[in-house]
């Protein structure tokens, strides 16, 4: 999902191995693939076909020894001249010690291969197997929309404060934006089944939780109806047990110009509902979103509003005016496709209490200090990266309390709320659920069973 990236760390190589071909066109380009013959494979063919002529053996020896001597020297007196820094510096960030070995993405391959195997040995985790959702004459089934945001940072939400206009459409419409949402991981990969698990980010880890079930597996056992669409690359093991169906391709996706657009998740979407009407729904819609580097490539014409744009993939090319133009030209288009969702979920507001719950992956680093895209270890990651858009927003049959819920939008929250707000927003009763970690905890009238 990333590139330009310095660390080849276990979470770069799932990155690598779970990247489709349609993300690695969008990184692909006619200059990399000359870069690549005429700075690696044209110099190692001639480093290959350098005659080299060896002296005796002893010769041969004696001089690596010098030269072994006088690095170790060099090495020592400057190890012992900035030791202080140095010991905090690497105590404080252990991983660093990994990251600026040459050698090790040959490590990472073999913690990747062995974890791998851990997950496909282990017998699944059931969690919350006797979920229920307690009967009340007065309920009205809930029609739930969460979107999985890709790459969308907080900051460029003028629902936020930013100065651009990038919220044309949301500004409209009655949602609570949350300022201070932190994300689980800096990618796709990793913030993705994070943000569904029951483990939060400080126990994460990637093997628990793709061998424990995750919300929707909690949702599916207390009998709400789930169903995932996806616009993005897949569902990063978080849909293998509900139903799934692949957005990135015309067969299915009817709105593709000629990239495929997330409003044609939307599509048919009404027939979905009609048919599992008094029934409590949860769909997931995995946008494509703000996904970069080529960003120009996520939004219809329409949508080119701030310009000049970016018009390649190839960031260094454009400068860092282009490269936000073309960026928050993704964010207005998020903005028209949730206020779409919104206008779905009131066509069904007279049947159901309805609901959308938008949540981005991970952020994006636009140029800042030198930085772009994301996919940092999360310690060295810049807050660009980490600093999600999030928001919140109801139709009339759902009984919120608005007022107290607008009076938490900048409070500082993170991706360990989505499992429990989930939960609460469709009132399932359940052991695995913490009320301390939803959003909404006592704030949703129907919900004060669980609460
Ligand atoms: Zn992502």
């Amino acid at each position: 999902m990333n590139s330009y990236h310095i660390v080849i760390d276990e979470d770069m190589l799932q990155n690598i191995l779970e990247t489709n071909f349609q993300e690695s066109l969008d990184l692909f380009s006619i200059n990399m693939l000359l870069y690549v013959l005429l700075l690696g494979i044209l110099p190692a063919y001639l480093v290959l076909k350098a005659p080299i002529t060896y002296a005796s053996f002893t010769t041969e020896s004696w001089s690596k020894i010098k030269v072994i001597a006088i690095i170790a020297v060099i090495l020592t007196s400057m190890f012992f001249g900035f030791s202080k820094a140095y010991t905090s510096f690497v105590r404080e960030h252990k991983p660093i010690r990994y990251y600026i070995n040459p050698l090790y993405y040959l490590f990472s391959t073999g913690k990747y291969l062995a974890n791998l195997s851990k997950v496909n040995s282990q017998p699944l985790k059931i969690i919350g197997a006797q979920a229920t959702i307690p009967s009340n004459a007065n309920r009205k089934p809930k029609l739930i929309i969460f979107v999985l945001g890709e790459t969308a940072r907080a900051d460029r939400f003028s629902l936020n404060g930013y100065q651009r206009n990038t919220n044309a459409y949301l500004s409209t419409e009655k949602v609570t934006s949350f300022t201070n949402m932190q994300s689980c991981g800096t990618s796709t990969a990793s913030s993705v089944p994070c943000l569904f698990s029951i483990l939060g980010r400080e126990q994460y880890d990637k093997e628990t939780a793709l061998n424990t079930e995750n919300v929707l597996d909690v949702l599916q056992h207390a009998g709400v109806k789930v169903l995932w669409r996806d616009n993005n690359s897949d569902s990063k093991g978080v849909a293998l047990r509900v139903p799934y169906v692949d957005y990135k391709t015309d067969v299915t996706n009817t709105i593709c110009n000629p990239e495929c657009r997330d409003e044609g998740m939307l599509v048919g979407l009404q027939a979905h509902i009609n048919a599992n009407s008094n029934q409590d729904i949860l769909i997931v819609l995995h946008q494509m979103g703000s996904h970069g580097p080529a960003y120009y490539k996520r939004y219809p014409n329409q949508f080119e509003i701030f310009t000049p744009v970016c018009k390649t993939n190839q960031l260094e090319a454009c400068n860092t005016a282009e490269i936000n133009n073309s960026y928050d030209n993704t964010i207005a288009y998020t903005d028209y496709f949730l206020s779409k969702v919104i206008k779905l979920l009131k066509a069904n507001d007279s049947s159901f209490a309805t609901g959308l719950f938008y949540m981005s992956d991970h952020g994006e680093s636009l140029g800042e200090q030198g930085i772009y895209l994301h996919g940092l270890p999360y310690f060295m990651a810049p807050k660009a990266q980490t600093h999600v858009a999030s928001l919140l927003w109801f139709g009339e049959q759902f009984k919120i309390n608005h007022a107290a819920l607008q009076q938490r939008a900048n409070q500082q929250y993170s991706h360990d709320y989505v499992f429990h707000t989930l939960l609460g927003l469709m009132d399932v009763k359940t052991t695995v659920y913490q009320a301390e970690l939803n959003l909404l905890h006592g704030l949703n009238a129907t919900n004060s069973s669980n609460d």
